[in-house]
């Protein structure tokens, strides 16, 4: 298997979900893991549930929506790990309406959220990948910011968004040997999807050709991939986890 031992790594969003997946997949691979959310109760569950299976991590209090809080966060991890290798910027959230109906508050806390804060953390942690002449950064897009989806236009953009980041950033740090790479997943089995109900998983699970949807770790494991040495020549790409949702 693949080994990420030595490597130290953060992700956000990491209180449930996709993010708890990554944080349990590369700290089972030997990376030490910072997770990072706004649920500190939720967090010391991840890292226990890590601890118990003989991994390393510390939960990081962060507010991916507060630039105070993403300089505070860094700061303390880099205190704490000495540096970061490998980011996964996952935490997310939607805020779904149709765009007639869309106030202005739906988009700015989504695109603050999805899209801003990644530009800020990983902006505050470059620094110590490119010391290391070794970075992972793996950001989480969606199916969505390469299709679009009505009643989305606020989560559509800031994927879409995130993918243009991640390939500016792809050919900005690739002479210093840090690699920017998308994960975007189709439908995945998490918090966000469960409120969708019965009409719309219907509809959603007729659209995949593997005809079922996705686990958090068939995501995790995508993310893990791209982490590790094996994807050392993989730079500026979008991997796709969606089961031929979109091809
Ligand atoms: P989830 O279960 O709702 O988890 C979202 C995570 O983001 C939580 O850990 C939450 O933690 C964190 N978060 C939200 N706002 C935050 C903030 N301001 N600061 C820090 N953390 C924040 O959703 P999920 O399905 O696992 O989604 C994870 C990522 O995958 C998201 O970026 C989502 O857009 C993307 N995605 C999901 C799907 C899917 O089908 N599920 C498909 C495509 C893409 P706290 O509440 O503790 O802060």
């Amino acid at each position: 298997m693949l080994s990420l031992e030595g490597k130290i790594a953060l992700v956000t969003g990491a209180s449930q979900g996709i993010g708890k997946a990554c944080a349990i997949a590369l700290a089972r691979a030997g990376a030490s893991v910072a997770v990072a959310a706004r649920n500190e109760v939720k967090l010391q569950e991840v890292v226990n549930e890590i601890a118990g299976q003989g991994g390393t991590a510390k939960a990081f209090v962060l507010d991916v929506a507060s630039e105070e809080s993403i300089k505070t966060t860094a700061k303390a991890v880099l205190e704490h790990f000495g540096s970061v290798h490998i980011l996964v910027n996952n935490a997310g959230i939607t805020r779904d309406t149709l765009l007639l109906r869309m106030k202005r508050a739906d988009w700015d806390d989504v695109l603050t959220t999805n899209l801003t804060g990644v530009f800020l953390l990983t902006q505050s942690l470059i620094s110590s990948m490119m010391k290391a002449r070794w970075g992972r950064i793996i950001n989480i897009s969606s199916i969505v910011g390469e299709t679009g989806q009505a009643g989305q236009a606020n989560y559509a953009a800031s994927k879409a968004g995130l993918i243009g980041f991640t390939k500016a950033v792809a050919r900005e740090l690739a002479s210093r040997n840090i690699t920017s790479n998308a994960v975007a997943p189709g439908y995945i089995a998490t918090a966000m999807t469960a409120v969708l109900g019965d009409k719309y998983h219907a509809a959603m699970l007729g659209q995949i050709p593997l005809g079922r949807e996705g686990k958090e770790e068939e995501v995790a494991h995508a993310v893990r991939f791209l982490a590790s040495d094996e994807a050392s020549y993989i730079t500026g790409h979008v991997l796709d986890v969606n089961g031929g949702m979109y091809m």
